[in-house]
């Protein structure tokens, strides 16, 4: 038996130990394949990185999140066990050799054995504990609840996971054995700390001869090794089994994340850059990279996110698209890239791309052999329709998919090894926009907008002022009333919508009375203001994003002085958009400005006293969260704030709120496309904030009061909700309260 079992053990390590280590050497070069990144971009700030990546392994972080905190306590075990039950290993081996072996110094240490099988035992009911969310989540089959589309786990490649968690099991119940089978062999009968879990198991086998317990722990050990190498040698020969590979990767995945501070990858979208050096638009270099073409152009960290994913299925649970029949998930776009990347390797391993024959003819210098099908692979368009049977024809993403992304970030936000998805996807886009003019033709003619008359709507810059003659006080507008900035605490970016929208209107004209009841000086730029860009930018035209975000810079800096220090640039916006451009993708551009949306000032000046909410709003509402302003900004409590200060007013949430708050349908420029996929993502949201019971849906964007109050008005035509049902900003809720008089006008119906 100890025989066998030590030539088994041997042979199937030096197997497993090999494949692992050779497909470990061979990720590391694969993701080496991809471009370069700006010098520092990912490994500036080594210290706070390294904070951050022990403050996100071991607080679980991510995993650990309301709803899911018991999953994520679950996978903590799990995970230290994974690292700390190494030693188990490395005895087994021990045990091989002579049954009664021990790590010398500290395997008969109690405080080490007690460790060891306390972390065993809870490692075992934790991995019983996921393998039952996995089978009560599962998508279909027998005994399921048929979740289908719906389950997180749709599209994962479930053999997979059950094998790795079937592993562990394993591993557990091994670990536990052995200890029963040392206890008894060693004599120790009482109970002590030494065998603080596997005590029963000691008295079990006490009675059996010396003998037989040595060959059970050989039997055992064996065991054990076998499993652990069964394991190695899977994951050795599948360098796409990422649910497993996550153990290892997402340590350097999360190391090397966007933001060095723990931040997730949204807010500001990365400036658009070829070979790791930012594009100079107005003398790009010949051979300039304008997005993502191929899968080769993704820089190394793409190629790492994709290598990472654990197919959880925790961005697929949240996103927008795929909750509404869109053929999105972000999931599945992931796992697209990762296969496609991974059967495309042998041809850039190859010095490959584009260039079919001349990989060819290198693969032959370098003796690869470049079968058939990886040919096929590189040929297959990045972007491209997926309904084909040709390999070579078919797309890795289809169009459908990449179009329907809202960038809303809820993907981004969820996931728990920190991969990028919006930041891929734009990157898709651009090149589809800028290289290949691919794109929804509806969203042509907002960017033709742009072009002519920069504001979405191609209306006259002159239009852009009309609302403050329906004002009864003077609004300062720089270069017309006012000539010098300083004159005022705040620079009020009105943004296009709160210009030019009837009902985007409506909260300009209750915010800008609020600031002059508190008496707040401030002052707009009327025509002088163009789109930030925002809407350009998300749909992949970073060269109409630059042109106006570069001639917006230009002015404010100008309107500033250029002398003067951020602190003292004051801009305070209605549009969570123009928050985000302003404050986080300006800087980018040389625009450095102190910027804060109204719902954080007006929650200010509550709290100063300037403003009293004195007139009770007898109401329910729900507060929908714009992705803009909170996920990508993390500013949730103002609102709600607000909310809490006006008496008589009662906010109850949606279930999808703050971090998981569900989108209205208009980022990543969707509100200028036809969504002719799926449910409507505004009528879906509707749904969930009518099931809340309210009289009053609020919220604190432009866009997502045009998104909300659509389907709101398509409600009331079909005598769904009662005429009253409103989508107001939290700006007007309070307009309503501080001043009584006003009250007639701030409730006008923001929906129709
Ligand atoms: S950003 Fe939003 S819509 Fe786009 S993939 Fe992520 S969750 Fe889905
Ligand atoms: S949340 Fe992240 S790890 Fe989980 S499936 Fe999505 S991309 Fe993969």
């Amino acid at each position: 038996m100890q025989l066998a079992a030590i030539v088994v053990s041997l042979v199937i390590s030096v197997i497993g130990f090999g494949l692992l280590g050779r497909t470990a050497v061979y990720i590391y070069q694969f993701v080496k394949l991809g471009q370069s990144t700006a010098p520092g971009a990912r490994t500036n700030e080594p210290l706070e990185r390294t904070r951050n990546l022990f403050r996100e392994f071991l607080g679980h972080t991510r995993l650990a999140r309301k709803g899911k905190r018991w999953i994520g306590a679950m996978h903590w075990v799990v995970m230290v066990g994974f690292g700390l039950l190494f030693f188990t290993l490395v005895t087994a081996y021990g045990q091989l050799f002579s049954a009664d072996f021990a790590i010398p110094l500290i395997g008969r240490w109690w405080p080490f054995e007690f460790v060891t099988e306390v972390i065993s035992f809870v490692m075992i009911l934790a991995i019983a504990g996921l393998i039952g969310v996995r089978l009560r989540n599962r998508p279909a089959g027998a005994g399921s609840k048929e979740k289908g589309k719906r389950s997180r786990f749709f599209g994962s490649t479930m053999w997979q996971a059950y094998f790795v968690e079937g592993v562990i099991l394993g591993i557990g119940v091994c670990i536990m054995l052995l200890r029963g089978l040392e206890g008894a062999l060693g004599g120790h009968l009482s109970y002590s700390a030494h065998y603080p879990v596997s005590y029963p198991l000691v008295h079990a086998f006490d009675g059996m001869s010396t003998s037989s317990l040595e060959n059970w722990i050989y039997a055992v050990a064996a065991l054990k090794i076998v499993i652990s190498m069964a394991w190695a040698i899977t994951i050795g020969l599948n360098s796409t089994m990422s649910v497993a590979w996550h153990r290892f990767l997402a340590f350097p995945n999360i190391w090397f994340k966007k933001k060095a501070d723990g931040g997730t990858a949204l807010g500001a979208l990365s400036p658009m850059a070829s070979g790791g050096v930012p594009i100079d638009f107005e003398d790009p270099a010949e051979d300039a990279k304008f997005g993502v073409g191929a899968v080769e152009d993704f820089t190394w960290k793409g190629l790492l996110d994709f290598s990472t994913c654990t197919e959880c299925g925790r961005c697929q649970d949240q996103c927008p698209a795929w909750n509404t029949d869109k053929p999105l998930s972000p999931k599945l776009l992931v796992l697209a890239l990762r296969d496609h990347s991974a059967a495309k390797a042998p041809y850039l391993f190859a010095g490959g791309g584009k260039d079919l024959e001349g990989t060819e003819k290198l693969a032959e210098e370098k003796w690869l052999s470049l079968p058939d099908l990886v040919r096929a692979e590189a040929e297959r368009p990045l972007v491209g329709s997926v309904d084909t049977e040709d390999l070579a024809g078919r797309g890795v993403i289809d169009p459908d998919v990449l179009w329907s992304c809202t960038t809303c970030g809820a993907c981004v936000e969820q996931c728990p090894v920190d991969i990028e998805h919006v930041d891929h996807i734009v990157d898709m886009r651009r090149y589809q926009v800028m290289i290949e003019s691919s794109f929804p033709s509806e969203a042509g003619t907002m960017l033709k907008n742009l072009e002519k008359a920069q504001n979405p709507w191609g209306m006259q810059p002159k239009k852009r002022t009309e609302w403050i003659q329906e004002l009864d006080f003077e609004v300062p507008v720089f270069g017309e009333t006012l000539e010098d900035i300083s004159e005022v605490e705040y620079l009020y970016w009105v943004g296009c919508a709160g210009s030019l929208e009837d009902r985007a209107k409506k909260t300009t004209k209750a915010f800008a009375e609020l600031l002059h009841i508190a008496g707040v000086k401030f002052a707009v730029l009327g025509g002088m203001e163009s789109c930030t860009g925002d809407p350009a930018r998300r749909l992949g035209n970073e060269f109409l994003f630059q042109m106006l975000g570069q001639g917006n810079v230009e002015m404010l800096n100008e309107v500033f002085g250029e002398d003067t220090p951020r602190e003292k640039r004051k801009i305070v916006a209605t549009c969570p958009h123009c928050f985000n451009s302003l404050a986080n993708e300006y800087p980018q551009l040389g625009g450095e400005y102190d910027v804060i949306h109204h719902t954080q000032l007006l929650d200010t000046l509550v709290s100063e006293g300037k403003l009293t909410p004195v007139t009770p709003i007898d109401q329910n509402i729900t507060y929908h969260d714009p992705c803009y302003l909170g996920r990508h900004n993390k500013v949730y409590t103002p609102p709600r704030e607000i909310i809490a200060k006006v008496p008589g007013l009662k906010n109850t949430e949606m279930h999808r709120c703050k971090e998981k708050g569900f989108c209205c349908g208009a980022g990543g420029a969707r509100m200028w496309m036809e969504e002719r996929l799926g449910k409507r993502i505004n009528v879906e949201r509707v749904d969930e904030a009518l099931s809340t019971n309210p009289d009053v849906i609020s919220t604190a964007c432009p866009y997502c009061l045009v998104m909300l109050g659509d389907s709101i008005t398509a409600r009331k035509q079909a005598g769904e909700v009662p005429e009253s049902m409103e989508v107001v900003d939290v700006a007007q809720l309070l307009l309503t309260s501080v001043k009584p008089s006003a009250t007639a006008e701030a409730a006008e119906p923001a929906g129709v």
